[in-house]
């Protein structure tokens, strides 16, 4: 680092300019901005010079510098766009003992002024050591837009709040507070009624909101999402969304869905790490209760139905040991979303009095079943996680005398968009997936055909009516 970033004090300080063009009005219209005695000198001043001189902002000296013009100065620019009369007007601010600035001579100069983005009294200073004046310009506009144009308002109305604001624990909730001032409460409360004195009363409703939180204890709800339709979300799902400080969620929920969460939600993508690996699930464990014992209301975020096929006990467990509160909201598992989209129901009279929800494989593999049981007719099972594992199932399956002909109907991104039904029979299944080219979550519903194709199969007939 060359230059050194630090905010001088110039309020009653002498600062001393040469030069009466446009570069000296550009350093001109930044040091107005400060309380700084200004002091230029310049045999041919710009008329706005002459103007800025007879309002009383600057003290405007018609020629050129000379020896000991710039004594008690602290700072000097040379702005004569000169190099000749530059380096000599520097000499003799240097010999009166000020640091000096050369326009657009980074070399010579002893100090440099960065580009700012000014929301008094909150100012960013950017400087790239002159290296990329291009991306100083573009970092500057991106804070523009970033930081509320009120900011500075909201800043000066803030500090007469500090001691206030430390009832406030710190860390977090203090934190929040000021994060939810300076960005949300505070700029609407301004949009609303401009003006110090309503930001002031702002502010000042916001702390009790901000200490009925704090007084708040940790919980984690573990949310079923739904098979993705984000009107298949419950109602108390919604809630428990809205309300959330924290939101851990797998890979299979869908965007639409995390929209729908508190818009100050921190929001952690659980499901996937660098280079594709899940985050392990001790890891996840960990945030959970991390995050409620800090007092954060924690939705985990679990597709379909948190309790089916979801690791759930595991995080219950971790939360149970470190002694914080938890419920469980009810989701729409994709077997209900599944049957729904094939129009059939997962029991019925006569075909089958039971329905197994099995997994395709579990964490040693391809899972077992007890296969003579799912092999006689009639028997209906939603196979989650089944893609990798159907020419296995479907091997098991039939070596137990189970009928080829037996539907199984693949149903991919039930209740999205994108749903996809893929009629086929225990005997082609697996081609039928190799065909199908799926990417999404597939469920399979073994022992169920579409409800609109049961007539074309006479296999099902038999089933039905046995
Ligand atoms: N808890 C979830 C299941 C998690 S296991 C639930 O209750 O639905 C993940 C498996 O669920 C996927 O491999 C797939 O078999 C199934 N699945 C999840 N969402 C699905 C969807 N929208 N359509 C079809 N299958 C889905």
């Amino acid at each position: 680092m060359q230059h050194f970033p630090i905010f001088v004090a110039l309020a009653g300080r002498r600062v001393v300019l040469s030069g009466g063009g446009e570069a000296a009005l550009a350093k001109l219209r930044l040091l107005l901005k400060t309380e700084a005695h200004l002091t230029v000198f310049s045999p041919a001043p710009a008329p706005e010079i002459r103007d800025l001189a007879k309002a009383g902002r600057l003290r405007l000296v018609e020629r050129a510098m000379a020896p000991g013009d710039a004594t008690c100065a602290v700072l000097f620019y040379a702005a004569d766009e000169d190099a000749v009369e530059d380096a000599r007007t520097s000499a003799l601010a240097r010999a009166d003992g000020a640091l000096v600035n050369i326009v657009d001579n980074l070399g010579d100069s002893q100090f440099i002024t960065p580009a700012i983005v000014d929301r008094d009294p909150v100012t960013v200073a950017i400087g790239t050591e002159g290296a990329a004046p291009v991306l100083a310009r573009a970092i500057k506009a991106d804070l523009e837009a970033r930081l509320p144009a009120q900011l500075g308002l909201l800043a000066r109305v803030g500090k007469g709040f500090r001691k206030m604001a430390e009832r406030l624990a710190p860390g977090r909730p203090r934190r929040d507070f000021w994060r939810d001032w300076y960005f949300e409460s505070g700029p609407r409360a301004l949009e609303r009624d401009p003006g110090e004195d309503s930001a002031a009363r702002a502010l000042q409703d916001l702390l009790p909101r901000h200490l009925a939180r704090e007084a708040r204890i940790g919980h984690v709800a573990f949310v079923g999402a739904g098979p993705g339709d984000p009107e298949l979300l419950t109602l108390k799902a919604r809630r428990a969304l809205d309300e959330a400080d924290v939101v851990l969620y797998d890979r299979l929920v869908s965007p639409e869905i995390l929209e729908l969460a508190r818009r100050e939600a921190r929001m952690i993508d659980v499901g996937k790490e660098a280079f594709g690996r899940h985050t392990p699930q001790h890891e996840i464990d960990a945030l959970i209760v991390a995050h409620a014992r800090e007092g954060a209301q924690v939705v985990r975020l679990k597709s379909g139905d948190a309790t089916v096929f979801g690791r759930l006990d595991e995080e219950i467990e971790a939360c149970e040991a470190a002694g914080v509160s938890w419920t469980i909201v009810p989701g729409i598992t994709a077997a209900s979303a599944s049957v729904a989209a094939i129009g059939q129901s997962l029991t019925r009279r006569g075909r089958n009095a039971s329905v197994r929800f099995l997994t395709g494989h579990d964490m040693a593999g391809f899972a077992d079943h007890d296969w003579a049981a799912l092999s006689r007719p009639g028997e209906v099972a939603a196979i989650y996680m089944g893609k990798r594992a159907a020419r296995f199932l479907q091997g098991r399956l039939m070596m137990h005398g189970a009928d080829r002909a037996t539907p199984v109907t693949v149903i991919e991104n039930a209740s999205r968009t994108d749903q996809r039904v893929i009629g086929a029979t225990l005997g082609d299944l697996s081609d039928a997936l190799t065909e199908a080219a799926l990417d999404g979550p597939a469920l399979l519903l073994y022992g169920l055909a579409p409800r609109d194709a049961a007539t074309a199969m006479p296999a099902l007939k038999t089933q039905e009516v046995s």
